[in-house]
């Protein structure tokens, strides 16, 4: 039997969305010897046998990220204690339809779909995975029914992306927008699949995203793309306060807009910064800590000396230069980039580096820890624009390839920069 609550789901079910009879659904599912698993927010029928407990778990952990999904749209989540939704997880679809579980209103489809609190979603082969289908189709029967979510496809589909990634930590649910680790996301690949975009120069521009056609969410970049678009917004400190007020009004059609307009969003600037975003995307990344500064100070008439904080991403020098004007850079001090664990020979120790960088490890083809020196600038022939890489090291002369900043960068993967400390003091000066 159910729990009386899923009974006064069935009473509380109506406005918005059609009412489902979850009562029924569970009958249906006992007669035609499916295994029924029920949380507070979920029941959950599927053809995996009652004793698969990585399936057995999936209620309790839907719950847990409908609290995060409440906390992202500011909705007191006791306000949304008869929310119920019915999931089917499906390893052959027949079973599902021959008793009416699946009708045949509903379109084929490839991994999951989702009927405002009804969705169904077919066994992957990975249990990571196969979380994250059932937590985006779950943020889809939020969205649809708590939300009235109406907004262009970028937007439904990143949201759920994005509210839908997650980590295990101690089997509680912990939501990692930004992936931190490519073992929490085992076979998601979006992070793969935006650099790999990149390679091949054909990674979207924000108003690319923007205008994603429906029928383009088969693919794997577009749903990529979106979340990429969804998460640099709702996280970089330029844009995250006007994103979410545009995310707590009215979810319609006109929804990109409305964001445009938003007191505070630029979006000239949100287009470069999601070109940044997309260029350095990696695990772990930090909206905040890699946010660049792409004001234009004076030109480089003379010496200067800066620090360069291990902590950040590129660093913008304050200085500018014109294309074709040379410059020296000399660097100085040491950086801490981590620790070494422990072993069996010797305690933990710091991961030490100067400006030419250690051998140790190395990141995107260069030792970790080398200073880089570079300008941003539009890509030569097709593609986004992105970092050049004009010089590197301890020391040199690079010239500019543009009217533009200097930016300085320590090299590391992003996730590093919560462990780094310290700075390099680097000396700019006119080389001519
Ligand atoms: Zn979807």
């Amino acid at each position: 039997m159910l729990a009386a609550a899923w009974a006064t789901a069935l009473a509380a079910a109506g406005t918005a969305a059609e009412p489902i009879d979850l009562e029924r659904a569970a009958a249906t599912a006992r007669r035609a010897g499916l295994s029924i698993h029920e949380g507070h927010h979920l029941l959950l029928l599927s053809d995996r046998p009652a004793a698969d407990t990585a399936v057995a778990e999936l209620p309790k952990i839907f719950d847990e990220a409908f609290v995060s999904w409440c906390d992202h749209f500011g909705i007191a989540a006791d306000s949304l204690a008869d929310w119920r939704a019915l999931g089917c997880l499906m390893t052959r679809r027949d079973t599902f339809r021959a008793c009416g579980l699946l009708p045949d209103t509903i379109p084929d489809f490839e991994n999951g779909f989702c009927d405002r609190r009804r969705f169904w979603i077919r066994q992957p082969s990975s249990p990571a995975y196969r979380r994250h289908l059932l937590l985006h189709e779950g943020v889809h029967a939020f969205t649809l029914t708590v939300r009235n979510l109406a907004t262009p496809p970028w937007y439904t589909e990143g949201i759920a992306e994005l509210l839908a990634t997650h980590r295990l930590t101690d089997g509680r649910f912990e939501a990692t927008p930004i992936p931190v680790d490519p073992g929490d996301v085992e076979q998601l690949g979006r992070i793969e699949a935006i650099r790999s975009l990149r390679r091949r120069q054909s990674a979207p521009s924000l108003a690319e995203v923007f205008a994603t056609p429906a029928d383009r969410h088969h693919r794997i970049p577009a749903y990529a793309a979106s979340w990429a678009a969804v998460a640099m917004l709702s996280r970089h400190p330029r844009y995250r306060e006007a994103f979410a007020r545009a995310e707590r009004g009215l979810l319609d059609s006109q929804f990109t807009s409305r964001l445009e307009a938003t007191d505070g969003f630029d979006t000239a600037a949100a287009t470069r910064d999601f070109d940044a975003f997309t260029a350095e995307l990696d695990y772990g990344y930090d909206p905040q800590a890699m946010a660049i500064d792409f004001s234009v100070g004076p030109p480089l008439a003379g010496p200067r000396s800066l620090a360069v904080p291990a902590a950040r991403g590129w660093h913008n020098a304050g200085v500018s230069a014109r294309a074709g004007d040379r410059c020296r850079f000399r660097a100085s001090g040491r950086v801490c980039l981590g620790r070494l664990p422990a072993t069996a020979e010797s305690p933990a120790r710091p991961i030490e580096s100067e400006a030419d960088g250690i051998s140790l490890e190395w990141y995107r083809g260069r030792p970790l820890g080398r200073l880089l020196v570079g300008q941003w600038r539009a890509a030569p022939q097709r593609g986004r624009p992105q970092f050049e890489r004009l010089a590197e090291g301890v020391d040199g002369i690079f010239t500019a390839a543009v009217d533009g900043p200097i930016f300085l960068k320590i090299n590391q993967p992003p996730g590093r920069l919560a462990v780094a400390e310290g700075s390099y003091r680097v000396r700019l000066e006119p080389a001519d």
